[in-house]
């Protein structure tokens, strides 16, 4: 049977952070699902037609992963696309205890998923999107925290600084 992962967030944006946990969990899954969950509280920097079009070029190579969105519960959209696992990253004891009160809730909800927790690469732990969009905001320099596909500056051009 096929093993189908879910790696779900808000990617807002995508960071390098993330992309590392894809690639790495390639070698466990055969495919990966990079899902874009629109219905957190969280209101949204960049739109979302836009993260779906980075995390797209950003695996442009690879045929084993796909990107989508979804506005249901995390598990009911795993069923609807047939994975029976989710990707999570972890790099903080403060990811863990976040991360293991979803996980508790998630199997409390659906018994056939199994959530993957993969350990950050230490040269990404301090890196989150949160992060990433103050440095924006401020005017800084965030090439260094996104995939080389992720063009800011061309965005910005296109869009305007908010
Ligand atoms: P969420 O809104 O669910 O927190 P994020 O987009 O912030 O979504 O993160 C999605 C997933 O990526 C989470 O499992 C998170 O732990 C992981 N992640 C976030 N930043 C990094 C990073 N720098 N390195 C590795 N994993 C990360």
């Amino acid at each position: 049977m096929e093993k189908i992962a879910v790696f779900p967030g808000s990617f807002d944006p995508f960071t390098i952070g993330h992309e590392s946990i894809v690639r790495r969990g390639l070698q466990l899954f055969d495919r990966i699902i990079v899902a874009i969950g629109t219905n957190t509280e969280k209101s949204e920097y960049f739109p979302l037609e836009q993260r779906l079009e980075w995390i797209r070029k950003v695996f442009a190579d690879e045929p084993r992963i796909e990107v989508a969105a979804y506005s249901s519960l995390t598990v009911d959209f795993c069923r609807r696309v047939g994975a029976r696992f989710l990707l999570r990253g972890l790099r903080t004891a403060a990811d863990f205890e976040y991360e293991r009160a979803i996980a508790q809730v998630n199997r409390a909800m659906e018994k056939e998923i199994e959530v993957v927790f993969l350990l950050t690469l230490p040269e990404h732990t301090f890196i989150n999107s949160t992060l990433v969009r103050e440095v924006i905001r401020y005017g800084g320099d965030a090439s260094k925290f996104l995939p080389d596909e992720i063009d800011l500056e061309d965005y910005f051009r296109k869009h305007g600084r908010k």
